[in-house]
């Protein structure tokens, strides 16, 4: 059933909040949020006070927004079935300014496009979401003869830094399982992430007036580490890599005569592969620390891990899933994200989250563009999940 995409009412009030959500600057900050300030950036308030108001004018229940910014609220469905709670995030990426977003609107016989002027990112992730979530929830409560399972829906602070939901406010959470509104095209359906890892490398020369550096009078920790960095696979690289390819992606580094510090991101989806790559760089640094006679330090840390083996206990929910894009006129096409989300993190922490398409594309650019249909489809998937 179509409810959303078919009316020329509801697809308006969609594409309105869109715009008024895009508008709102909600950049997070990493720097910042690595220091543990959680909102990164004071501007994601002000988009969480205004959909905290618009909450509240559809006369959700509970509607609060916590002190780190997440913003909540309930519509209890009449039926005791379990309910679910559907997130979509306030911030947007850092990569480009989404400051003074000047939104450029096209429509044709077929759809309506949104994109930016060129200058800044448009936001659509993941403001396509959330307006999705918004415009499902105002049918809803213009329907109220419509019979559906309680939602909630909370959205959520920092997930391009990757840091919000380690805060998430769990003790509100009623539901079992949940759904992020933060994916791309049309019928993308995604129940796997990436096992993920970041390897901090440091390495320690030795420093002396390069006139006089020769037969071991300086070890350069440069040169040591572009040589950790080639001797890295080339066939495990970002660039070279996709689908179900993991990878090490060497991001960044610093260096000075006395020492340098590599930053190494390790992704795949499976354990056994990812375990292979932490030893691939351990030998790798243990070998050119007896090359250079340098000392050299890897410290790796787990960051998120691959939800498929949490959402694959709990079968019914993709099942219901897929059956609400088939529904709602949407094929569903599983894909693996080459990322990580919020989801992820909360699939660890028992709510069980796939994620859902919301028409954005080209994240993270300023090319980013949304389309009015997609977002539609979106908010459909939701209303035949959540009815009765
Ligand atoms: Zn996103």
């Amino acid at each position: 059933m179509n409810y959303i995409y078919n009316s020329k009412e509801y697809r308006q009030q969609l594409l309105e909040r869109f715009l008024r959500y895009i508008k709102v600057w909600t950049t997070s900050d990493s720097e910042a949020a690595d220091k543990g300030l959680i909102p990164s950036t004071d501007r994601q308030w002000d988009l969480a006070r205004q959909l905290e108001s618009e909450l509240n004018t559809l006369g959700l229940s509970d509607v609060q927004v916590t002190d780190k910014c997440f913003v909540y609220g309930r519509l209890d469905g009449e039926s005791q079935s379990d309910g679910i709670i559907l997130l979509a995030h306030l911030d947007t990426s850092e990569s480009v300014t989404a400051e003074h977003v000047n939104p450029i609107i096209r429509t044709d016989d077929n759809d309506t496009i949104i994109r930016t002027d060129g200058s800044t990112l448009l936001g659509g992730d993941d403001k396509s979401g959330i307006a999705a979530i918004m415009t499902m929830l105002s049918y809803l409560t213009d329907h109220p003869q419509m019979r559906h399972c309680p939602i909630e829906v909370m959205f959520t602070p920092d997930e391009e830094t990757g840091t919000g939901i380690g805060s998430v406010p769990l003790e509100l959470i009623r539901a079992k399982t949940g759904l992020t509104v933060d994916g791309s095209a049309e019928g993308e359906l995604e129940c796997e992430c990436f096992n993920a890892a970041e390897a901090s490398v440091t390495i320690r020369g030795k420093a002396i007036h390069p006139g006089y550096a020769k037969n071991g009078g300086l070890v350069n920790p440069l040169l040591i580490l572009s040589e950790l960095v080639t001797a890295l696979p080339a066939d495990k690289r970002p660039e070279t890599t996709d689908g179900y390819q993991g990878y090490i992606y060497a991001e960044s580094a610093k260096a000075n005569p006395d020492g340098a510090e590599l930053k190494l991101l390790l992704r795949s989806f499976y354990e056994n592969e990812m375990a292979a790559y932490k030893s691939m760089i351990l030998r790798t640094a243990d070998i050119l620390q007896n090359k250079y006679a340098a000392q050299i330090t890897v410290n790796i840390k787990d960051q998120y891990q691959n939800m498929k083996q949490i959402i694959d206990q709990h079968p019914h929910l993709m099942s219901k899933l897929t059956e609400a894009y088939q529904a709602a006129g949407v094929k569903p096409i599983l894909r693996p994200i080459r990322g990580g989300t919020d989801g992820a993190r909360l699939s660890f922490m028992g709510i069980p989250t796939p994620n859902i398409f919301d028409g954005a594309h080209d994240f993270h650019s300023r090319d980013e563009w949304a389309s009015l249909n997609e977002m539609c489809r979106a908010a459909d998937v939701l209303i035949n999940y959540v009815r009765e």
